[in-house]
């Protein structure tokens, strides 16, 4: 979502007239922060700190938007002196006015009143990938999980309409996009606020036509909005990738109720299986977090159970971080965070294993791979319509072959990418 809110500032200013430098030279520095874990905000500052001395002598403005920003507001400036500019997530389009403003001697200027983020979907972007992109459906959040500062810093949840996205889809695989990744917190409750009732089906199906586009994607699923007719609609299509991003959170129901995530761990795990059942095939992948307050052993070895019963394909698992301004903030919390960090070594190494499992059923597979990027090693890369990482082991045809498709038998699985050879008919 930050990403994407990057590619919408940098297309704005673009449009402005200004052009993109290196953070050497540059005359004005963004940055665009995240404030959904302390640890984003540490980097922030770091990052932010690093610059600040190394350009201390020169004429440079400093913008900071994003989470953080909205957050924070005119304290940042206070916290962090050198800031010229501060704004919010849903406050972009004001960002070359405030620069002007700076520019004419009227610093610091703050801007974090914007409530929507839907206005800005029309601003121009700046895709550093001219093959894919993301087509965000909503802005904001309604759900108010217990631990998360996303609906407070981003503001409610708002839908575009099915008619400007389908437009938009249209715009992209014109100039040359083959995969779209529809973006929203909670992909599965879009439509709600603007037609009365979820409408995220139609729009998969909808995009899904557009002549040329290759691969759609789509993420966050919400588990407690996801509707089984979904599993239909991508076992039918051969646009739609078969991968499922749904957030546990935690697989003890205590827990489950404490996040007001809306689900049990029974309904999760009848969710995944008729996944799992439908389209074998399919990734299925989650977040999950450690040492929500109160949490207990107990609690945490169900999130366990589920993790062994549903074997995710990847998991991304944090460490709690309270949130100011959140419920799960003012919850007691007297589990000892060395004996959360134990939990979450203990469920990284877990999810580890399972992600090698599933990968390893691939070994042999001959798997369409859109070819993306390098690897470290020099390697190409690319990703499989399931979403994982392929490093190739052909090296001679790097030349234009970014943005294709190619088939990729499967020669080695790892937890966290796949190797594989390039099949030539
Ligand atoms: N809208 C998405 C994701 C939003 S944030 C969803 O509902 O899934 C991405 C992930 O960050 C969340 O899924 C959660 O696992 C994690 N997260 C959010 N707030 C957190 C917090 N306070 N501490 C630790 N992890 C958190
Ligand atoms: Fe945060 Fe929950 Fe909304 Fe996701 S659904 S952004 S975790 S409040």
């Amino acid at each position: 979502m930050n990403k994407h809110d990057s590619e919408r500032l940098t297309g704005l200013l673009l449009a402005r007239g200004f052009a993109l430098s290196s953070p050497e030279n540059a005359e004005i520095l963004i940055f665009n922060t995240c404030s959904v874990r302390r640890s984003a905000e540490e980097k922030f500052v770091g990052v932010l700190t690093y610059w600040r001395k190394k350009r201390a002598n020169e004429k440079v403005l400093i913008g900071v938007g994003g989470c953080t920003a909205q957050k924070e507001g005119e304290k940042l400036i206070e916290m962090l002196p050198g800031i010229d500019f501060v704004f919010g997530p849903n406050d972009l389009s004001r960002v070359p006015e405030l620069i002007n403003n700076c520019l004419q001697g009227q610093r610091p200027q703050i801007s974090i009143e914007g409530k929507s983020g839907v206005e800005l979907f029309s601003l121009p972007r700046h895709r550093e990938e001219k093959f894919k992109a993301w087509l965000s459906i909503s802005s904001g959040c309604d759900n108010f999980c217990a631990y998360c500062i996303v609906p407070y810093v981003r503001g409610r949840e708002k839908s575009r309409s099915i008619e400007e996205i389908v437009t938009e889809a249209y715009q992209l695989v014109k100039d040359g996009v083959v995969e779209i990744t529809l973006l929203g917190q909670n992909v599965n409750s879009y439509g709600k606020d603007l037609y009365g009732q979820p409408r995220f089906g139609e729009i998969l199906q909808a995009v899904e036509r557009v002549p040329g586009l290759k691969r759609l994607r789509f993420t966050t699923s919400h588990p407690r909005d996801f509707s089984f007719d979904l599993i239909d609609i991508v076992k039918n299509s051969s646009v739609i990738c078969p991968h499922f991003h749904l957030p546990l959170q935690s697989g003890s129901d205590r827990v489950l109720k404490l996040m007001n995530r809306g689900y049990t761990q029974k309904d999760y795990l009848e969710l995944t299986q008729k996944i799992r059942e439908e389209i074998p095939e399919a990734s299925i992948t989650t977040d999950i977090i450690v040492g929500f307050p109160g949490e207990k052993e107990e609690d945490f070895k169900e999130t366990l159970k589920v993790v062994e019963t549903v074997q995710f394909d990847q998991a991304f698992t944090f460490l709690y971080s309270p949130r100011e301004g959140t419920k799960a903030a003012e919850m007691e919390d007297p589990i000892p965070q060395e004996e959360k960090k134990e939990w979450f070594l203990e469920l990284v190494s877990l999810t580890k294993k399972t992600a090698l499992e599933r990968n390893k059923l691939l070994i042999g597979k001959v798997l369409p791979v859109l070819i993306d990027g390098e690897s470290k090693k020099g390697q190409i890369s690319g990703r499989t319509a399931t979403n994982k990482v392929v490093n190739i082991v052909d090296d001679n045809f790097l030349e234009g072959c970014r943005g294709k498709i190619f088939e990729v038998k499967i020669t080695a699985a790892f937890p966290y990418h796949l190797k594989g050879k390039i099949v030539f008919d």
